[in-house]
């Protein structure tokens, strides 16, 4: 067989496999393997051309995962201001961010009044995981319901369940905003339910435990199964403070007023 043709045969299977960026890099490497000056062996060549690919296919991996995600914001926990939570222990979120809650399941709890961060900690978490290649999926209460509620009428209800037992990772932001009618504290119910002891929920709200009451219509039966499901393997993390848009909204009117006073 000629070089040329087995050259064609290597591209056909390359294209075969989809290996297409092994396809893409095989010139390169042939041309580097055939020098004379080469020291390249068929063992190394072989594994050149798999890295190429391995490489490729965990970018996409990763690519894919992180549009699964749906994260509403690009902060990482590496841009959290400690200074602006004295409170809030950077061994906690730096123990949160080694991802060891994930292994047992364990839930992770922000609460706080709107500004004070829970979103962008929720969200960092969330970044984390799927930097480690673990599968993500963030949420609001709100939309959750929502879909739930659509998923009923259309009879999706089983699929829907198990779309969000799924992720590794089920970020639940804004619990508490809105009061939730009986329906939907049923649906948040059911999916924390299917997710206890097998998967983590990194849920955010404003309302501390005992007001939970009220997001669930006042029905105490559902507050309470829920909240002993959520609670039984978590870590609580109160955010008290001051919101940070407000204290940097301050500090910026702060410089304004001192700029006009001794321009
Ligand atoms: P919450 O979800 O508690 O209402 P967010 O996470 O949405 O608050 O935070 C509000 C805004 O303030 C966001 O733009 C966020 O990035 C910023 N922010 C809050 N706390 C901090 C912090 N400690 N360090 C840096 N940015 C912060
Ligand atoms: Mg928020």
């Amino acid at each position: 067989m000629s070089s040329d043709t087995e050259y064609q045969k290597l591209r056909s299977h390359l294209a075969f496999l989809r290996m297409g960026a092994a396809a893409e890099a095989l010139p390169g490497l042939l041309d580097e393997a055939t020098k004379a000056s080469s020291k390249l062996t068929h063992q190394r060549f072989l594994e050149q051309l798999l890295a190429v690919e391995v490489a490729a296919t965990e970018e996409r991996r990763k690519a894919s995962l992180a549009r699964f995600a749906s994260l509403p914001s690009p902060f990482t926990l590496a841009e959290f201001d400690f200074s602006a939570q004295p409170k809030l222990d950077p061994k906690l979120i730096a123990e949160l961010a080694s991802l060891r809650f994930v292994e047992d399941a364990t839930n992770v709890l922000f609460i706080g009044p709107p500004g004070v961060g829970k979103t962008m900690l929720a969200v960092g978490l969330g970044h984390a995981a799927v930097a480690a290649g673990m599968r993500v999926y963030y949420t609001t209460a709100a939309e959750l319901v929502a879909r739930c509620h659509r998923a009923a009428l259309e009879g999706r209800w089983a699929t829907t369940m198990r779309f969000y037992a799924g992720p590794k990772i089920l970020i639940v932001d804004e619990v508490g905003y809105l009061p939730l009618p009986a329906e939907g504290a049923s649906a948040l119910f059911q999916v924390v339910s299917q997710r206890y002891l097998k998967g983590s929920i990194v849920l955010t709200t404003n309302l501390g435990i005992a007001g939970w009451g009220k997001v669930f219509g006042d029905d105490q039966m559902v507050a309470g199964a829920l909240l002993d499901r959520l609670l039984h393997r978590s870590v609580v993390i109160n955010i008290e403070g001051d919101s940070y848009r407000m204290r940097s909204h301050r500090a910026r009117a702060e410089a304004a007023r001192k700029a006009v006073a001794h321009p």
